[in-house]
């Protein structure tokens, strides 16, 4: 049996479970995998999926305390496996070491039946695809009975598994349940993540016989962004935004769905998927994180998902006994195929900024489609010699020779209460500039191309040699790619040394090896899911106050040429959307809002 890697577990053909011989069950990440009813839940819905099934329906009773039942139209089971899906380690979907390499399913340790049997008491009911018969397995009995009315009769096959009184055995741990209702939402929360991840397939909760979700398969041109957009907009009627890109050498695609407008004050509205399997891997949403932190206010989130496919033998899911992390074989490749895709879309379409409108509470700018020109995505090189400081003082008010951008074919209006640029865009539009927040946006620039590319590394003639204890070797390592990406080339030496060997360009050398030891105990203190790489946050800061400091501000007067200027410099930016702290730059108030204050539309 172990010899047979050529067995391919995820084919219906082949489903036989067997029990792992203990050499592959000892390799693989075990853990107690049940706290709660939404565990039991995504344990099953994994299985479901993984048996095809393209209907899924969980119902709960008193929050899932009492029962938990989840039935769906998968592939089912014969007898023989019926009887052998509950022992520990027994599994379809796995069979030799060199099986985890490749693996496609969401399960393959064969451990929930027998974790969730092991708490509550199961029946499981099945009729595999095919077979006539349906049976039905109760614990503690080891022998499946036939069933012959009921459930999967007529053509229906598929599975129905029951788990009651979950804990109820075991009171050190049912009181740590909560109130039904957080349950459910608990529960509610994990079917939407895996609803993320297979758009095709309906997903229903019935809790207490009231229906609290129901997915049904979207029959538009994207029903991947459908169903997104149906989890992560709250209701809201926001644009999706969907953006690709595959990695130079075809080793990673990523795909993203943004819901342009919405922000949370939680980062769980970033959901990511990878090759099928929903996950919250810090180091992915680090990077989104990063290509965010100057587009969205601090305490502000994005709303997101973010779909990855790499090659299986290219991550890791064998790390976590929930299997919500992943490690990556490349892993500062990933970070940055993800952090470019979102700092694209950002760029392309900026970010998100809300106008109030005087009765019915906010709405969103329409996001322009590429077609009309005044949105066109901004150059990419700013003119450094062009962005020069503004201030009354020191400005030589010459309008600018090249002013190929957004508004460029806009009408000046004026300058509204001393503070705002006012501009009558094509397209209909009232565009409003933040003179101060445009003018730090400029300076800002400004100053970071004075400072250098923050990523120009400059190479030292004596690498530096910092220790960390032996037993942070692991937190050492997962930091690496960080320091990667700000500047740093270091690598572990022996079992308790980091030996850097550059350094970005814009550090200089005093006192070096006090600095970069200060910087590796940082990098150790601080958790990985912060929302900011640190080093870059210290000169982030100090130029954006810098910029801040030296520009014009609210209320400040302006003359007309100063201010077509300042807009000028603006789309000359990486980023004109937003001032260094994500505050907007740019407003824009379609005619038909007026419309509809003026009443001139019903
Ligand atoms: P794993 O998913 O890791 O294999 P489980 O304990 O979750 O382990 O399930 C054990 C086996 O039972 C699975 O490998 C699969 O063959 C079978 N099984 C469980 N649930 C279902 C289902 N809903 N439909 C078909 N087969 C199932
Ligand atoms: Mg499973």
């Amino acid at each position: 049996m172990l010899s047979n890697t050529n067995s391919a577990p995820n084919n219906r053909q082949t489903q036989k479970i067997e029990v792992l011989p203990p050499v592959v069950a000892e390799r693989i990440a075990a853990g107690e995998v049940i706290e709660r009813p939404a565990s039991v839940v995504k344990e099953l819905v994994e299985n479901s999926l993984d048996a095809q099934a393209t209907e899924i329906t969980v119902i709960l009773e008193d929050g899932g305390k009492k029962l938990i039942e989840i039935i769906d139209n998968g592939w089912g089971m014969s007898a023989p496996d019926l009887e052998r899906c509950v022992l520990r380690h027994a599994t379809s979907k796995l069979r030799t070491l060199d099986d985890l390499d490749r693996i496609q399913s969401l399960g393959f340790r064969g451990e929930a039946l027998a974790s969730v049997a092991a708490v509550a008491d199961l029946s499981i009911l099945s009729r595999p695809q095919g077979e006539k018969q349906a049976h039905e397995l109760r614990l503690p009995d080891t022998q499946a009975q036939a069933v012959t009315f009921g459930h999967f009769h007529g053509a229906n096959h598929g599975t129905r598994i029951r788990a009651q009184g979950l804990f109820s055995q075991i009171p050190a741990r049912l009181k740590f349940l909560k109130a039904a209702r957080s349950e459910v939402t608990q529960v509610r929360e994990w079917m939407e993540r895996l609803a993320v991840t297979r758009p095709a397939v309906g997903f229903r909760i019935v809790s207490d016989d009231r229906t609290v979700l129901d997915l049904r398969p979207s029959s538009t041109s994207d029903p991947e962004a459908a169903r997104v957009r149906q989890i992560l907009s709250d209701g809201g009627d926001f644009p999706v935004v969907t953006r690709e890109h595959t990695s130079l050498d075809g080793s990673v695609r990523a795909r993203a769905h943004w819901i342009h407008g919405f922000s949370s004050p939680q980062t769980r509205k970033i959901l990511q998927v990878v090759n099928g399997r929903v996950l919250r891997d810090r180091l992915i949403q680090q990077a989104v994180l990063s290509a965010f932190r100057q587009a969205l206010l601090p305490g502000q989130f994005p709303a997101m998902a973010l779909y990855l496919e790499l090659d299986p033998s290219q991550v890791d899911v064998n790390v976590h006994p929930t299997k919500t992390e992943v490690r990556f074989l490349n892993s500062s490749q990933v970070f940055r195929e993800v952090q470019s895709l979102v700092e694209a879309m950002i760029a392309e379409q900026g970010s998100p900024v809300r106008v109030p409108e005087t009765s019915k509470g906010w709405f969103v700018p329409p996001v322009v489609s590429p077609a009309v020109p005044l949105w066109s995505t901004p150059p990419t090189q700013p003119a450094a010699e062009q962005i020069s400081l503004l201030r009354a003082a020191d400005s030589s008010p010459e309008i600018s020779s090249s002013p190929s951008h957004p508004l460029s074919e806009a009408r000046y209006v004026g300058i509204v209460f001393n503070t705002y640029i006012a501009y009558e865009a094509p397209g209909e539009e009232l565009v409003l500039i933040d003179q101060h927040a445009a003018h730090e946006r400029v300076r800002y620039e400004t100053l970071r191309m004075r400072a250098g590319d923050l990523n120009q590394s400059q190479e030292l003639l004596i690498p530096e040699a910092v220790k960390f204890p032996v037993e942070r070797r692991l937190d050492v390592e997962n930091r690496l790619v960080w320091l990667e990406d700000l500047g740093f080339a270091c690598e572990i030496f022996g079992e308790d040394t980091l030996l850097f060997r550059s350094i970005p360009a814009v550090w200089g050398t005093s006192a070096l090896r006090t600095r970069l030891r200060n910087l590796l105990d940082r990098a150790l203190n601080q958790e990985l899911t912060d929302s900011t790489p640190l080093m870059d946050e210290v000169l982030f800061e100090k130029l954006a106050s810098e910029a801040c400091r030296s520009s014009v501000f609210g209320g400040d007067r302006l003359l007309e040429p100063e201010a077509r200027s300042l807009v000028d410099k603006l789309f000359q930016c990486d980023h004109p959307w937003n001032c260094p702290h994500g505050r907007p730059t740019v407003v824009r108030i379609p005619a038909v809002k007026f419309e509809e204050w003026f009443l001139r539309r019903v």
